[in-house]
């Protein structure tokens, strides 16, 4: 799992849609959408880009950064050679498509306390949803007080920066230290890629670096989720009784990563170490009785999960959908 050709690969196809974003000129980026003068005075329905759940004073919303075609799910989101037939049998089971599907990329906006937090920024450039959905949901860019970054891969970082200039221009720029030294510092004498240059290191002043386990904003603190890169950072936000993991992509698949234990993705920069993290936070979500989101997770994302009669095998519920 750690041979250096998958890896290269898996690079590769994890940045198809975040190179080219980033590495979108300037003439081709997409404008920042005009902001409306006044906000619209018309109630905000569920399902058009964005989902927000509320639990008492802690508003979560999940605002969708679109979805990218995937031709073939496997071997891709269940990635060890050795059982592909095993993953092809669940999702037949569970009637998953295979092959001719899409993968989802689901940012999330944490209203707590007074304080905007986004969690990830999706692709970014042409592609990216992020910006347009943001503005379905009501929600302006200046208006976000706090971005927090899970990890440095393309699918996150993209939305960073808009034609070049920070797209969250008031925001305070968390990200764990170690994964952002991880990036900026490049791997194995190997070049850096443009949305890590574009997205990270250009905005290297406006970062905040945290240790695992810090505090993002508050009632919102860093959980280390180590594996699928190495310093992966899942958020755990606190509200009374309430408390919702957003998984980053600690999570991995919906259904793949959860139902067995010891499967990695193919994105895993370590693939028995992301299945081991997955196994502890899984029971960390269960015991604690916690709502979840997961980044790839089909949107709007976000759900309850559960225990199964076999050792170590868990199954997201999504949530009972609400329009408002
Ligand atoms: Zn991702």
């Amino acid at each position: 799992m750690k041979d250096r050709q998958s890896r290269r690969d898996a690079l590769k196809l994890l940045g198809a849609a975040g190179i080219a974003a980033a590495a979108a000129p300037l003439a081709q980026a997409q404008p920042t959408p005009a902001a409306p003068a006044t906000p619209s005075s018309t109630p905000l329905q569920n399902g058009n880009g964005f989902y927000r759940h509320t639990a008492g004073p802690l508003t979560l919303t999940v605002v969708s950064d679109g979805a990218a075609p995937l031709a073939e799910l496997l071997p891709t989101w269940g990635a060890n050679p050795d059982r592909q037939a095993e993953f092809a049998a669940t999702l037949a089971e569970y009637g998953v498509a295979a092959t001719n599907t899409v993968n989802h990329f689901n940012p999330v906006v944490v209203d707590l306390g007074g304080q905007r937090t986004l969690i990830d920024t999706g692709r970014g450039g042409t592609g990216g949803q992020l910006l347009a959905n943001l503005r379905r949901a009501g929600i302006l860019p200046l208006s976000i007080d706090t971005v927090f970054i899970t990890h440095g891969h393309g699918d996150h970082i993209g939305g960073l920066t808009t034609g070049g200039r920070p797209t969250f221009p008031r925001a305070r720029h968390v990200m764990g230290r170690a994964e952002f030294e991880y990036w900026a510092q490049g791997q194995n004498g190997q070049p850096i890629g443009d949305p890590v240059k574009n997205n990270l290191i250009a905005l290297r002043d406006r970062f905040t670096l945290i240790e695992p386990g810090g505090e993002i904003a508050p009632g919102i603190t860093s959980v280390p989720t180590p594996g699928h890169t190495p310093h992966h950072q899942s958020v755990l936000i606190r509200s009374g009784q309430d408390q919702a993991m957003v998984l980053g992509d600690a999570g991995g698949h919906f259904l793949l990563s959860l139902r067995h234990p010891g499967a990695y993705v193919r994105f895993d920069v370590d693939g028995a170490q992301a299945a081991r993290t997955r196994q502890e936070i899984f029971a960390r979500i269960v015991g604690e009785k916690m709502w979840v989101t997961g980044y790839h997770f089909p949107f709007p994302a976000i759900g309850r999960l559960r225990r199964m009669d076999t050792q170590g095998a868990y199954e997201y519920e999504p949530t009972v959908w609400r329009w408002s």
